[in-house]
């Protein structure tokens, strides 16, 4: 599995792009910075977004990029997200004031932009099988659990404190290659991480526990840049972390 973080920051700064991770060049995981990263050549071979939740961090491009398709592409996209995040961004984002409803937008009388409702069951996109996981962050959040070739990929999405999360790391052991794990805030945040439902680094530790198999690596992201330095000097032993730009071969 080709992964490549286009950006995985937790708010804009200069030099930082919002959350877009492109894998296997052809799906977006959210939308948050892919239409400004990728030459239009790249950004056409997109067939599939999964988006994590509705927050505007990880939705922002999402108009952009069907710009981009309505005008390069010859084929559809479609947009894999909960319920609750597909009438979100139907209300308030497609909705003909903020942006075109794009789902009006046809070629050979077939709809270029296609949401696709998610629910909890296992579904593939071309070899990956992708778990939604429901976690504790706005209504409808989700994060994905990705498997090619029984090498597993977690990514957590924004979340608090979500046991289903850690349960599945513990289940999975060494198959688990990656766990992405959103840390948004440092510790000394805390309160603030436990009222906006976001992480930190030794939320993440104490609830990993000491079991993490060594062939598991724990990266965090979506890091906000303002705390990018504080984290970064205060890592906990074992994890990692990412600010985008970074690839990966699983
Ligand atoms: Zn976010
Ligand atoms: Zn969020």
């Amino acid at each position: 599995m080709k992964i490549e973080i286009l950006g995985c920051s937790g708010s804009v700064a200069r030099g930082f792009n919002t959350t877009s991770i492109l894998v296997n060049d052809t799906l977006l995981i959210d939308a948050g910075s892919a239409a400004s990263v990728l030459p239009d050549e790249r950004l056409s071979k997109i067939d599939d977004i999964l988006i994590t939740h509705s927050h505007i961090d990880h939705i922002k491009e999402l108009p952009f990029i069907a710009d981009s398709i309505f005008t390069n592409k010859n084929k559809g996209i479609n947009i894999w997200a909960s319920s609750t995040t597909i009438d979100v961004l139907e209300v308030n984002v497609f909705n003909g004031l903020i942006w075109p409803d794009i789902r009006q937008l046809e070629l050979k009388g077939e709809s270029l932009i296609r949401f696709k409702e998610l629910s909890l069951k296992d579904f593939y996109i071309g070899n990956i099988s992708i778990t939604p996981i429901p976690v504790d962050h706005m209504m409808g959040s989700l994060g994905f659990l990705l498997n090619e070739d029984d090498k597993y990929v977690l990514f957590s999405g924004d979340t608090g404190y979500t046991k289903g999360l850690f349960d599945v790391v513990k289940s999975l052991g060494a198959r688990l290659k990656v766990f992405f794990v959103e840390a948004s805030f440092p510790d000394r945040m805390l309160d603030t991480a436990v009222i906006s439902k976001h992480l930190t680094p030794s939320i993440v530790g104490k609830s990993l526990g000491e079991n993490i198999p060594k062939d598991t690596r724990v990266i965090l992201y979506h890091i906000k840049p303002r705390f990018l330095e504080e984290i970064v000097a205060n890592l906990p032993e074992k994890m990692e972390y990412i600010k985008g730009g970074e690839a990966f071969d699983i």
